[in-house]
Parts: C-alpha cells; sequence; structure tokens
C-alpha cells in the first residue's frame, strides 16, 4: 500500500498490517514463534544475509514485532525502523551505538530521567564527554554544538515542566558540525510532531506511554535514516533488548487508536489547562498550548497538537499537593503516563524521584508542582473531579 497519500488517521489503522494476512485474519497474527522453518537451504541462507525477505530468529526480528515497526516507520515519515524491549532500552541502544570512546553528546538538563542518568552516571565512564545546556537556551546549545561534538540529543516538550526546544534550528546547527540529531518523541507521538521532517536525523519513543496508550506492555521504537537505524539494530540483536511478539501486538493495537486518542486528549488538555490558569488557587500552569507558555511559538511551527501531558503549581506546599491529589477521584496517582485513563503525581514520585529538593528546585521544579496526564474521559468529569478537588484546598 502507498501511504503517502493517507492522513495519519488512516496510517495508524492500516499501516505495517497489508503484508500480514494469514488466512484472511483482519487483525495483526500473534506470532509467538522463536525461529523460521525454511525448506531450502539456500533460500535461509539468503535470508540470513539480508539479502531477501524473511524471518530468522525472533531476537532479531518478527513478523509481529515487525509489523509494529513498519506502523511507527509510515508514521514517522522514515526510511527504516527497529524496536526494543522498553523506551530506556531504546535510548541505551541508540546512544551507546554512536557514542564509542572519545566521542561528545549535547542535550538538555530536562532530559527524562533514566536518560539524565544515562548522561550524568554511565557515559562518562565509558570516555564519552557529555555536555547537558539549559533545555530552552538555544544560544548557549549552538555555541556547545559549534564546538564540535558527535550526536545532540534532544527531547521536547520535556518532563514535567513542558519545555519546548527548537528541533529545526538545534538540527541545523547540529549538521554543520556533522552530528547526528536524535529526538525523544514520546511526549508528542508522531501524531502531533514528526521531528525527521523538521531536520533530525532519528526519532524514538518510550511505546509505553501514548503509542500503547492503555499502560499494558512495555516497548520502544527508533526510526530514521536506514544506514543509522541499522546500526542501532545490530548492536540491539546482539545485545538482546529486542521486543516479543505479544508487547508488540498490543502496542500496535493501541496504535490503531492512537489519533483518536491524541485529537480527544489534545483538545480535552487545552480546555483544562485554561480552566487550571484561571483558578485563584493554582499559580501557574505548565502546557504549551497556552499563550503564556514561554515555547507557545515554538510549539505552533513544529507540533499540529500540544499534546496530553501538562503541569500545574498550586499557591501553597507539598502538603497541599497530597491533599489536592488524594482528594482527586479520576486520577491513577502512579508513575507513567499517556494512557485512557487520567495519571497524576509530583515530580518528587515521578519523573525526578531520584532528584533531591535542591536539585529539583535548580531545575525550576516547584515543590508544589503536579504533572497531570489527561486520558480520554469526557472532559466535563475531569474539570469537575478538578473543581471540587480544588475548593477543598
Ligand atoms: C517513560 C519515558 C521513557 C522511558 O521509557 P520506558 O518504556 O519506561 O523505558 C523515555 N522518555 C520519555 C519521555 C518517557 O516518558
Amino acid at each position: 500500500m502507498d501511504f503517502s497519500k493517507y492522513k495519519k488517521g488512516t496510517t495508524a489503522v492500516w499501516g505495517g498490517e497489508d503484508h500480514l494476512s494469514t488466512n484472511g485474519a483482519v487483525t495483526t497474527p500473534i506470532v509467538n514463534s522463536v525461529a523460521f522453518a525454511y525448506h531450502d537451504l539456500e533460500e535461509w541462507h539468503q535470508v540470513s544475509l539480508g539479502k531477501s525477505e524473511g524471518y530468522i530468529y525472533s531476537r532479531n526480528t518478527n513478523p509481529t514485532v515487525h509489523a509494529l515497526e513498519q506502523k511507527i516507520m509510515l508514521l514517522e515519515c522514515a526510511e527504516h525502523a527497529t524496536s526494543f524491549s522498553t523506551g530506556m532500552a531504546a535510548i541505551s541502544n541508540t546512544l551507546f551505538t554512536f557514542l564509542t570512546s572519545g566521542k561528545r553528546v549535547v542535550s538538555l538538563k530536562d532530559t527524562y530521567g533514566g536518560t539524565s542518568k544515562i548522561f550524568l552516571d554511565f557515559l562518562p565512564k565509558y570516555n564519552v564527554a557529555v555536555t547537558l545546556c539549559d533545555t530552552t537556551n538555544h544560544e548557549e546549545l549552538e555555541k556547545e554544538i559549534a564546538k564540535g561534538c558527535d550526536l545532540v540529543y534532544l527531547e521536547t516538550p520535556t518532563n514535567p515542566t513542558l519545555k519546548v526546544v527548537d528541533i529545526k534550528r538545534l538540527s541545523d546547527a547540529a549538521h554543520k558540525v556533522g552530528a547526528i540529531v536524535v529526538v525523544d518523541n514520546t511526549f508528542a507521538t508522531p501524531i502531533n510532531q514528526n521531528p525527521l521532517q523538521l531536520g533530525a536525523d532519528l526519532v524514538l519513543h518510550s511505546a509505553t506511554k501514548f503509542l500503547c496508550g492503555h499502560s499494558d506492555a512495555m516497548g520502544g521504537l527508533l526510526a530514521g535514516k536506514k544506514e543509522l537505524v541499522n546500526k542501532v539494530y545490530q548492536f540491539r540483536e546482539i545485545n538482546g533488548a529486542s521486543l516479543q511478539a505479544d508487547p508488540a501486538y498490543m502496542i500496535a493495537r493501541g496504535m490503531k487508536t492512537l489519533d483518536l486518542r491524541i485529537e480527544r486528549q489534545n483538545s480535552s488538555a487545552l480546555n483544562i489547562a485554561q480552566f487550571l490558569i484561571a483558578h485563584p488557587k493554582v499559580k501557574d500552569v505548565y502546557y504549551p498550548g497556552l499563550a503564556t507558555h514561554p515555547g507557545h511559538e515554538i510549539a505552533k511551527s513544529q507540533m499540529r497538537g500540544f499534546g496530553g501531558m501538562m503541569s500545574f503549581a498550586l499557591n501553597g506546599d507539598y502538603d497541599q499537593v497530597r491533599k489536592l491529589l488524594t482528594n482527586l477521584k479520576l486520577v491513577h496517582l502512579a508513575a507513567s503516563l499517556g494512557s485512557v485513563s487520567t495519571l497524576a503525581g509530583p515530580p518528587r514520585t515521578t519523573s525526578h524521584v531520584e532528584l533531591t529538593k535542591e536539585q529539583r528546585a535548580q531545575l525550576g521544579i516547584p515543590e508544589s508542582l503536579i504533572r497531570y496526564s489527561v486520558g480520554i474521559e469526557s472532559v466535563d468529569d475531569l474539570l469537575t473531579d478538578l473543581e471540587d478537588a480544588l475548593k477543598l484546598l
């Protein structure tokens, strides 16, 4: 099928699945086979050399997993894609493929907690130079990139304060010094943002979040230039952080409703952000869809929607956070995000659990902050729930 003529909602449903039909099955078959047999030794050999299409062993890829890889490839308008057991496996495999001893990476202070740990604790041990810049300081980022580097790693919008960075501007800076650009697109999803079309070389996802969408499977996905994706794939197939057929099915199934869910989450989140910003007990709302958000103009230029993630700070201290969260009825107080149900929590138990109070303050994360991942519930019910709980403060 030629997907270039279809919109995202169609590609999300049909993408990657058209070659799979087994006895006319109308959904992706779950192929739980470790190995794939051949009658013809010559054909087996050609497939194992990568000269013919086919499957050998599920640590490399597998028909169900391949369908998912094709789906993200099409949604991110990429040449190629591969998959991983978790989002962190996608990130660590990508970083460790390109950042060998003596290389330098430039990134942001606000990356996902696990990614930040790779930058601060692991890469330096392998003699990789790491420079983390103030996330929204584009001049500083450009200056550090221009000094020479091998990889520029971006995430936008960021966790938990929804900072926005200019993918095109920083990709241009990176390409001037021959660096490759990797973007974590987990928060935006390919429905709202396509980093490759803005100049990035690779885009990755924690498929555990919005792509799966139901908090019931973990996975990671990487898409981009074929030559680069293949390098990461060759590292992953040997270190073994491969995705299994069952979660691949769950994620592909979730992705069929991605466009629907994101459309709803974009609209509910904007609605809720506007309600909260006008509320006297709320000090600040961090949502890139608000005209008052410092990254709003960049967000408008590179995103089609502003996503289902937001944070807000209360007028008050952590006691107020505890009170509000335990008074909300339509949230799971849980880590993770991007699910059909609304999830919320403070950074001290979610994104920035590893940091001290002082370190969080340094990153501009107030103790009265609440991260709120808007689900697909009816927005009126979410608004009432917030209003009732705020009243009790
Ligand atoms: C959750 C998350 C990850 C890590 O993904 P896992 O599937 O939990 O390993 C990476 N980046 C972002 C932005 C995330 O939210």
